[in-house]
């Protein structure tokens, strides 16, 4: 087959390994900088080009697109639906995973366990909203946040309203969080990969932080998954549309809750803490359904 990567950088660990495993399975991977694309949305018959050049024939795309350029990349994704070429995770679906609102509302609709959570943008009762999610303390986050920077945890109900009061102040969407403490400054990372849940790591927060986030300090161990975590994160895939997705969870005294879903989940954090192949099990998993679904896509 001939796969395309959509990414930026060719030499992200990600990239790299996804290149090693489908050519070590025979099969032609091609990086293409979604930036670099540009498309003929008119025409009959829907093109993309590159340096002067309209691309050739892809079997598959694999959509490696970061937050920053979530809106683009995904047009130059639905592109290749357009085209025919099978998606590992659709543009809908990514475009979906990347609001954190409407993938809180989404999950919740279908009954999997959240932390209780309200939304806000300029709440004229402060004091209300953090009754209304049970008082603290709380995690407030700011939706731009990544990597655990914008996320806060304040201890008392004052200290909640100082940081609402901050973040409102930065016009910023924020969402306020029940804290669970009982996660121990730990959260769980499941690879799904179509109905399974192929690896796990535990990742811990360093002494006297609690954001477990590898960037901010935090270290990853393999872990082992009772059957609810399991059936909770295939679910939250399943609900978000996502193929191929990183699942976070938290471990609360009334079960897994889902803490995010993440549609290009990084692969060296996983792949060293589990010692497990996961760039090989998404290019099987690209094998057993790429053509399934280019035939059903032309019949229609
Ligand atoms: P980001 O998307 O920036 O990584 P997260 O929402 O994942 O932000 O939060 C960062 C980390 O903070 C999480 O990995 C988790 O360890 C911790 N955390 C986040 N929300 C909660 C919560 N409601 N209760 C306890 N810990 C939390
Ligand atoms: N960006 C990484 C991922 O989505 C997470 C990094 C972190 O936990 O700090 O897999």
């Amino acid at each position: 087959m001939r796969i395309g990567i959509l990414s930026r950088n060719k030499n992200l660990y990600s990239t790299r390994r996804l290149i090693e495993a489908g050519e070590s399975q025979g099969h032609e991977m091609i990086v293409l900088d979604p930036l670099r694309c540009y498309m003929n949305i008119n025409a009959k018959e829907p093109s993309i080009h590159m340096r002067g050049k309209e691309l050739p024939t892809f079997d598959a795309i694999i959509p490696r697109i970061g937050a920053s350029i979530t809106f683009y990349g995904a047009a130059v994704l639905r592109q290749f639906e357009m085209m025919g070429v099978y998606p590992l995770n659709e543009s809908v679906a990514i475009s979906r995973s990347r609001d954190k609102l409407r993938s809180l509302q989404l999950l919740s609709r279908k009954g999997i366990g959240l932390p209780v959570t309200g939304f806000a943008s300029k709440p004229n009762d402060i004091p209300d909203l953090v009754d209304m999610v049970g008082g603290a303390p709380l995690v407030i986050k700011l939706l731009e946040g990544t990597q655990g920077i914008g996320v806060v945890l304040a201890e008392t109900p004052k200290a909640a309203e100082s940081v609402i009061e901050a973040f409102m102040g930065l016009n910023a969407h924020f969402m306020v969080q029940e804290y669970i403490k009982e996660a121990g400054g730990a959260d769980i990372r499941c690879l799904v990969i179509g109905d399974k849940v192929i690896a796990a790591m535990k990742r811990q927060a360093k002494p006297g932080e609690f954001r477990s986030n590898l960037h901010r300090g935090g270290s990853a161990t393999l872990v082992k998954l009772t059957s609810a975590e399991r059936a909770t994160a295939v679910k939250a895939a399943k609900t978000m549309g996502l193929s191929v997705a990183g699942v976070d969870l938290l471990r609360s005294n009334h079960g897994p809750l889902v803490m995010e879903v993440n549609s290009s989940p990084g692969l060296e954090g996983i792949e060293a803490a589990t010692e497990k192949d996961v760039a090989k099990q998404i290019i099987a998993f690209i094998e057993k359904n790429a053509d399934k679904v280019n035939k059903t896509r032309t019949k229609g």
